[in-house]
């Protein structure tokens, strides 16, 4: 065994200690060597005397057929080690018991290494925990236990006589989880961030906020009743083509409302200024008045005996007549602050203003020629062959402003009276009669 069991063996087996004691288990042969290192080693574990449990590692031996061996762990003075026993007989399977042949491997990180490199796992020494509760950690040659999902599992190794030797530490897979973010799919991320971003901006800038302002453009125009024209530009193609199409829009409501402004204050058949539009100027003539001191006439003109020419000739003809009438009428209105107004019916108002009683009496008889010339022939008449019109006038003086005053009303009553007075004193004439405040504004 002295040839045999040099230092190359040691090497070439990777085992650490060789041992053959006899069948009194009398050491024979003991050799320690560290198989990479080379260092003696003096162990002491199969001096049955001093650890008597240790005895326990060596096979029970049999007199049959056979050899028994016996493989575990042991503590030595080096550290944990795994230990291999085989009886020893003599060369016949039969042979007498000739003691013992016991091999050491000192478990080191070496020999871990071998193991992680053949298992793919990476294994290491915990003896940390050794000192506490073992309780419950699975014991090695047990099987597999089912827990929960841990990155690694400890393993108890006892030696034969049930101490624990060592725990290893096992991670389940050498190979990690495959990562859910590598670096291609960060890249990817990232750009594809990025994209949403500048999209993102790109949509805000282009549509959401031109959209937003346009609203609010219309919304304004809504609320304010402007119809000011959009004049905001876009770049997106569509909602310019919206712009455009929203003042089209505001162009013909423009020009409706014109329409109907024009409607709402004309007369329909002679196309004069109705009483409504007629009002509204009055207006203008009374704030010119107490304003300015700009004094004004209105005067209402009536038909003779329309009643009978309509009776004789038809409401046609009428009608005729009356487009006529107003025609005369329009033109004795020639400047920029006269107007002449179908007040309704076969009556007529005229406004004419800064004109002094005078230059009024002149335009009535002006109108009067006129009418005559005109000539519509009424022969129910009982006041001309021609058609005529009875005229009442009042003129409107900044002398009559009190309180800053001036009832509209009164106007027209004075206006009134004074066309009644010419109708009853013998009709195509006119009565101009001073303005007086008769009764309170309603
Ligand atoms: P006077 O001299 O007192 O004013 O008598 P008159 O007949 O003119 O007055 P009256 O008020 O009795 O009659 C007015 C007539 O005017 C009655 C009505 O048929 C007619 N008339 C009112 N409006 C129109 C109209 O739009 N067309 C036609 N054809 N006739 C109208
Ligand atoms: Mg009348
Ligand atoms: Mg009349």
């Amino acid at each position: 065994m002295e040839e045999n069991m040099v230092q190359d063996t040691f090497n070439s087996l990777k085992v650490d200690g060789i041992f053959y004691l006899n069948e009194k288990l009398e050491p024979i042969f003991t050799k320690g060597v560290h198989h990479l290192s080379d260092e003696e080693l003096i162990f002491s574990f199969y001096n049955f005397k001093k650890y008597p449990l240790n005895s326990k590692i060596l096979p029970i031996p049999i007199n049959g057929e056979g050899a028994p061996h016996k493989e575990g762990f042991i503590n030595t003075e080096y550290g944990p080690a795994l230990f291999s026993a085989f009886q020893v007989r003599d060369s016949n399977k039969f042979g007498d018991n000739r003691g013992f042949l016991i091999f050491i491997q000192l478990i080191e990180q070496p020999f871990l290494d071998l193991l992680n490199q053949s298992t793919l796992t990476t294994i290491s020494i915990d003896n940390d925990i050794l000192d506490k509760n073992l309780n419950g950690l699975p014991l090695w040659g047990e099987g597999v236990i089912v827990e929960g999902v841990k990155p690694y599992r400890h393993i108890l190794f006892q030696d034969t006589n049930g101490l624990p030797v060592i725990i290893l530490k096992i991670k389940h897979s050498k190979g990690d989880l495959p990562p859910l973010l590598n670096e291609h799919s960060l890249i990817f991320i990232s750009i594809l961030s990025l994209f949403i971003y500048l999209f993102y901006h790109l949509i805000t800038h282009t549509i959401i906020k031109p959209v937003k302002k346009l609203a609010l453009s219309i919304k304004l125009i809504d609320e304010e009743l402007g119809f000011k024209l959009l004049d905001d530009k876009f770049s997106v193609k569509e909602l310019m083509v919206v712009s455009n199409n929203v003042n089209q829009l505001i162009n013909t409501v423009q020009q409706q409302n014109d329409l109907l402004r024009k409607q709402a204050t004309t007369d329909q058949l002679t196309n004069l200024m109705n009483r409504h539009g007629l009002l509204a100027v009055l207006e203008i003539h009374k704030d010119l008045c107490i304003r300015q001191g700009i004094s004004f006439a209105v005067v209402m003109c009536d038909i003779d005996h329309f009643k009978q020419y309509n009776d004789h000739f038809g409401h046609l003809q009428g009608d005729q007549a009356l487009v006529d009438v107003a025609q005369i009428l329009k033109q004795q209105c020639k400047r920029a602050n006269d107007y002449c107004a179908r007040y309704g019916g076969e009556e007529f108002t005229l406004l004419f203003s800064d004109m002094s009683e005078n230059d009024l009496q002149k335009k009535l008889l002006s109108i009067s020629d006129a009418m005559k010339t005109l000539n519509i022939v009424h022969p129910k008449s009982q006041t001309a062959p021609h058609m005529t019109f009875s005229c009442g006038a009042t003129i409107i003086k900044a002398t009559d402003v009190v309180n800053h005053s001036l009832p509209i009303s009164d106007m027209f009553k004075c206006a009134d009276q004074a066309l009644y007075e010419a109708k009853s004193t013998g009709r195509n004439n006119f009565v101009i009669k001073e303005f007086v405040t008769l009764a309170p504004d309603e």
